[in-house]
């Protein structure tokens, strides 16, 4: 079946996400978009997902658990997992990677944990715009430990990804797919070389995509999600 994604979306937990991304109202707006499958990724934390994961399904839009999590490179990754305790589980991991800097929320923004009814129930504290103390092999080891894929993020895009930090895509990293920034040109090394995900990297309501961009699945599961990311050779 064909079923329309956005895969990066932030919502109000990251500093950088608009207060007005709480979890109904990006729902809500993805069912009006029309979307079928959404992952709200913020910046190296995945402590909304449970309460989008629970409006999703009420709502009829499969939710990925994810994060989008910014490396020792400065290189942003998306990461995505076959459940919410792996996510779980891989965040509690990654906390010891965490450099211990306190948010200032009115530098860098709120980092609000919202419930299901779009109340605040905390602030995160410590502050998300930074990087976490992993690079990027052993990234992809730990989210391969809890079954996850990384997709690396708007690789095109001049800042924090892996064509500007790093000038290329590490082999060893043996990707499928790239995330791509649609609005700027992409190299044709990468449309030759993996295969290719757009997502809205929506930061306000009004960015999350329309229904435009499709996978075909077999199932709407998040397994089946998981197994269209994943390398090739492990199909
Ligand atoms: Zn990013
Ligand atoms: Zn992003």
């Amino acid at each position: 079946m064909k079923l329309f994604y956005d895969l990066h979306i932030h919502s109000c937990l990251s500093p950088c996400g608009s207060d007005e991304m709480t979890p109904n109202n990006i729902v809500n707006m993805a069912y009006l978009k029309g979307l079928n499958i959404i992952s709200v990724t913020d910046h190296n934390t995945g402590k909304n997902c449970d309460v989008i994961s629970r409006l999703g399904k009420k709502n009829g839009i499969l939710v990925i658990p994810g994060m989008e999590i910014q490396t020792k490179e400065e290189v942003h990754i998306l990461c995505y997992f076959p459940h919410l305790d792996a996510l779980n589980a891989f965040e509690v991991e990654l906390d010891q990677y965490r450099i211990q800097i306190p948010n200032r929320p009115e530098k860098f923004g709120n980092q609000w944990i919202m419930d299901e009814d779009d109340i605040k129930v905390e602030d995160y504290p410590l502050a998300l715009i930074l990087s976490v103390n992993i690079g990027l092999d052993q990234l992809n080891v730990l989210v391969e430990k809890y079954g996850g894929v990384i997709v690396p993020a708007h690789v095109n895009k001049s800042s924090n990804s892996m064509l500007s930090n790093l000038g290329f895509i590490p082999e060893t990293l043996d990707l499928k797919y790239v995330e791509v920034f649609m609005s700027a040109p992409v190299p044709k090394s990468i449309l030759d070389s993996y295969d290719i995900l757009k997502n809205s990297d929506a930061h306000s309501l009004g960015q999350i995509s329309e229904p435009e961009n499709s996978m075909e699945l077999k199932e709407k599961t998040i397994n089946a999600v998981i197994d269209f990311l994943k390398r090739r050779g492990t199909l």
